[in-house]
C-alpha cells in the first residue's frame, strides 16, 4: 500500500494510524529494513509519540497553540492559515521508522500519528518500505 487517504474531521487534531502503517510494512514482505511516512501537504504533519494517554495529544497540540498564536502572520492575507503552515513546519511532514522482524520497531508507549493543522480535509499519507 504505497499510498492512502485519511478523511479528518476537525480543524486540529491527532489520528493515530499506527495500524494502517504496520499493515503496509506487513505486506511489503520487508523483514528489515525502514519504513517512510510521510504527508505531500503543507498543513499536516506526521509524528511518533504517545496515544495510550490521549491527552498527550491535546497537551502538543495546546503547546503549538501557545507558541504560534492564530492571525499574526503574514501569510493569513492570503488563505488565513499561517498559523497552521508554522505547525506544520515545526513537526515535519514525515518519519522514519526502523523495520525488525517483518514489523514497525516501535518503543512501548510510540505511536504513529498524522496532526491536522487545517481540516477537515482528506490528507494522503505515503508509506515507503525498503
Ligand atoms: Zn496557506
Amino acid at each position: 500500500m504505497p499510498e492512502m487517504i485519511i478523511h479528518t474531521q476537525k480543524t486540529q487534531e491527532m489520528i493515530d494510524i499506527t495500524s494502517q502503517v504496520g499493515e503496509a510494512v506487513r505486506r511489503s514482505g520487508v523483514q528489515t529494513g525502514l519504513c517512510l511516512v510521510y504527508v505531500p501537504h503543507a498543513t499536516a504533519a506526521i509524528v511518533i509519540n504517545e496515544n495510550a494517554d490521549p491527552n498527550v495529544c491535546q497537551d502538543i497540540l495546546d503547546a503549538l497553540g501557545r507558541m504560534v498564536p492564530e492571525g499574526a502572520w503574514r501569510h493569513d492575507r492570503v488563505d488565513h492559515n499561517a498559523a497552521a503552515h508554522i505547525k506544520a513546519t515545526i513537526l515535519g511532514p514525515g518519519e522514519t521508522i526502523p523495520v525488525r522482524g517483518g514489523g514497525l520497531r516501535l518503543g512501548t508507549w510510540q505511536s504513529v500519528m498524522l496532526v491536522e493543522f487545517d481540516g477537515p480535509r482528506d490528507r494522503t499519507v505515503i508509506v515507503e518500505v525498503r
